[in-house]
């Protein structure tokens, strides 16, 4: 008897040629092709009569191919087709429709699927880039009838081409589930299904795929149905349980359990500047209670814009130090490092302990990244700041004993740090290092909880006092004049500002600014609006004016150019400042430095400045092209600002044609400045694949689950899994303990991929 991991080859009605198409779409084994499932349904049971319909309603409609056309109009091709049912008809019409044209002949029966609207020629109704499905008549046999019509119909996206679209999948599928009746095991404790009240495996499977007569449609097409929800908790138990078993080892490995004696408290009081929130307070203890413990600390702190995560970092750092280890701090850009730098070396200034604080980043000279290295591995350097090169640089470590990583960092990293403790004389080896793992991007918290389920998490929910809300507004580029008198006002009263453009340098390299000390992607670039004038060349060549045309970014500003510009012109007599990723590191640092000691009124950069670099005396964040910018690139890009007590101002300057998304993004900057609530919303527009830069940010590959839509069952999944690795209960016996071990083995190896913590 076949079963689930059966390779596809062997599926009835695949065969070795299609097997191949599969595999492309991550389709091999028998199981593979059941969890990739109807992504709608098609309500066949009782189809639609024509006089029935609603305007505005989306149906389902099954009638007879009566006629056809192919509209030439100016602007796209429009195909023409009329469906109808004993008298009545109704028009169907796909624009750009010339490849509909031999698919159709009278007779035929269709099914459409779309939204009802109302027709202006005739009486009756029609629809607009319908979906449609061309139905088997009644020559053909019975059971393909059976499949296609008279139920509800699972459409599915195609595998691979027309042939193997949902027609081909319904039978394959079909037959398939036949098969293998009473033969798809359980993978999850029956007290559990029936404590969740969610329908076992094989159930689940035939029901999603074949939903039984009278299921509500709008629960099917929301995949919320108990089979869809049973097969989306499966999937997101066994991630969760596989986070869970991670956790539970990582608290079973030994660390190094700091003291917090006195004497550190001491040190941590005599540099501290400031009260800390009681969030910062907070979290500190979260931090500190797991360095006091026993196995090594793998803690998130999260928090937004200028909660205030660097002084608890450092004080974290300091409780190492103080403890006879070395800290190390791996920020993501030199600008960064060489910010945390200097701020650590004034802030530590004020300690009565010597502490030696080093730099290294890629970019320093041979001699000094030697003079660095040296210290680190002799045990001289008590905290260590840098960059990737931390990592590339072959550093030894004489006695680490806590890693801040900024989170960019995290995947991949931890698993190095490792290699940096230096070899003990007497063969012995040290503990492992603390890690914490810091966000500036806030995550939606189940999200964070789950996707860091390997981590602890900590949340600074607290602005440090005395910040005035940051006030926002959009301006059009015509306005722009006012925009700069209203920077010199700013000057004048002796603020600073920062002025943003999407890239360095304008048309001969108009890339987006990449971040240029680590390897991480920059945040996907914006889809690029066109400009496009509705010429003729345009009208008549749609395409191949899209494909060449290098004007369409010319009138992209940048900020080599209009550094230039404002410097001569409406900033004149300002000090002005550039910064982007292509200067050299140490002007980059001189102009920072500068910026930062108030030598500069007018910063104009790239988004170098994006992560973490705090001027409190800047009150104004200008970016230009703003709508280019991605939501949490301007979230974090306004966080620049309202740093310090003075009102600030954050001015959202538009030049081109605005996209409907990007609107969206910008209001909602004008509307909110919540970061958990940008971040949201930031995960519904993009998906978590992208929000989280897919690849770094190394998500589980989901085959039914979807991280916002299955939020809830996501939650409750962490909760079960939590509860089971605890204690599973008597009732879960052994062979029900065995099948989920390796499902889970199965389900980690090969679907998630996900990269170890550490
Ligand atoms: P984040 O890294 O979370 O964006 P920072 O650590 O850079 O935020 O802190 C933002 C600003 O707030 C800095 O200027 C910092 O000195 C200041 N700050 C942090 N904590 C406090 C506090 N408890 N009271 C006053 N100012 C604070
Ligand atoms: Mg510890």
């Amino acid at each position: 008897m076949p079963g689930l991991d059966e390779e596809v080859k062997w599926v009835r009605g695949v065969g070795p040629r299609v097997a191949e198409l599969l595999a492309q779409k991550n389709i091999r084994t028998a199981e593979d092709l059941l969890y990739h499932l109807p992504f709608r349904y098609e309500d066949r049971q009782n189809p639609r009569s024509l006089d029935e319909l609603k305007v505005g309603e989306m149906a389902s409609v099954i009638g007879e191919v009566r006629g056809f056309s192919l509209l030439k109009t100016r602007k796209a091709p429009i195909f023409e087709l009329t469906v109808g049912q004993g008298r009545l008809a109704m028009k169907c019409m796909w624009f750009h429709g010339g490849y509909l044209e031999d698919k159709f002949h009278a007779g035929q029966t269709v099914a459409v699927f779309g939204k009802v609207e109302p027709s202006r020629t005739t009486s009756s109704f029609k629809m607009i880039n319908p979906q449609f499905e061309i139905l088997p008549d009644a020559s053909e046999d019975a059971e393909t009838r059976m499949l296609e019509v008279g139920r509800i119909t699972p459409v599915y996206e195609s595998l691979g081409g027309a042939r193997l679209a949902s027609r081909w999948q319904r039978k394959v599928i079909f037959h398939l589930l036949e098969g293998l009746r009473g033969a798809i095991p359980e993978c999850l404790p029956r007290t559990m299904l029936d404590r969740l009240a969610l329908p076992d495996r094989e159930t689940a499977l035939c029901q999603v795929h074949f939903p039984p007569e009278g299921t509500p449609m709008d629960a099917l097409q929301a995949w919320a149905t108990p089979p869809h929800r049973r097969l989306i908790f499966e999937e997101l138990f066994f991630l969760e349980l596989g986070l869970e078993l991670k956790r539970r080892r990582m608290r079973e490995r030994s660390g190094i359990s700091f003291a917090t004696t006195d004497k550190v408290r001491e040190a941590i009081r005599e540099v501290l500047p400031f009260h800390p929130t009681k969030a910062q307070k907070r979290t500190l203890g979260e931090i500190v209670s797991d360095m006091r413990g026993p196995s090594p600390m793998r803690r998130l702190l999260q928090g937004d814009v200028g909660s205030g995560k660097t002084i608890v970092a450092l004080q974290a750092m300091l409780v190492a130090m103080e403890n006879g280890y070395q800290a190390a701090l791996m920020a993501p850009t030199e600008i960064l490092a060489t910010q945390h730098f200097l701020a650590a070396r004034k802030l530590l200034e004020k300690s009565s302990r010597k502490y030696r604080i080093v730099l290294l980043t890629g970019s320093l000279d041979e001699e000094r990244k030697r003079t660095s290295r040296g210290l680190i591995n002799r045990g001289e350097a008590h905290l260590v700041i840098g960059t990737h090169a931390l990592i590339e640089e072959k550093v030894e470590f004489d006695r680490l004993g806590l890693v801040v990583v900024d989170e960019q960092h995290r995947f991949g990293v931890l698993q190095r740090f490792k290699l940096m403790k230096k070899p003990r004389p007497d063969g012995t080896e040290m503990a492992e290092p603390d890690v914490l793992v810091m966000t500036a991007t806030p995550i939606p918290r189940t999200l964070a909880l789950s996707l860091y389920g390997d981590l602890d998490v900590s949340v600074l929910d607290e602005l440090p006092p005395g910040r005035t809300p940051i006030l926002t507004r959009r301006v059009p580029d015509e306005r722009a004049g006012d925009v700069w008198d209203f920077v010199r006002k700013q000057v004048k009263q002796g603020r600073q500002a920062y002025v943003v453009y999407p890239v360095i340098e304008g048309s001969k390299d108009d890339r987006p600014e990449l971040d240029f000390s680590n390897d991480t992607p920059a945040p996907p670039a914006e889809p690029t609006p066109k400009t496009v004038r509705k010429g003729k060349t345009a009208a008549l060549f749609p395409k191949l004016v899209k494909e060449a045309n290098p004007s369409a970014k010319a009138g992209l500003k940048s900020a080599i150019e209009m550094h230039e510009k404002l410097r001569t012109g409406p900033l004149a007599g300002l000090r002005l400042g550039l910064l982007h990723g292509r200067l050299d590191p140490d002007d980059k640092e001189v102009t920072m430095r500068r910026f930062q000691r108030g030598e500069i009124d007018v910063l104009v950069a790239t988004t170098v400045i994006e992560v973490g670099v705090d001027v409190p005396n800047a009150t104004v964040m200008i970016v230009e092209h703003a709508e280019r910018f991605g939501l949490a690139q301007l979230h974090q890009l306004r966080g620049r600002v309202g740093r310090g007590a003075a009102k600030s101002y954050c001015i959202l300057m538009t030049g081109e044609r605005v996209s409907e998304q990007a609107e969206e993004r910008l209001s909602a900057m004008v509307r909110t400045q919540d970061g958990f609530e940008l971040a949201e919303l930031d995960l519904q527009m993009r998906g978590p694949g992208e929000f989280f830069g897919t690849r770094q940010a190394g998500l589980p590959d989901f085959r039914v689950a979807n991280l916002i839509r299955d939020r809830q069952v996501l939650e409750l999944a962490k909760h079960e899994a939590a509860r089971f690795v605890a204690d599973p209960g008597p009732d879960v016996s052994d062979a029900e303990r065995t099948r989920l071990r390796e499902r889970l083995k199965i389900a980690w190896q090969r679907r998630y991929g996900l990269v170890e913590a550490g």
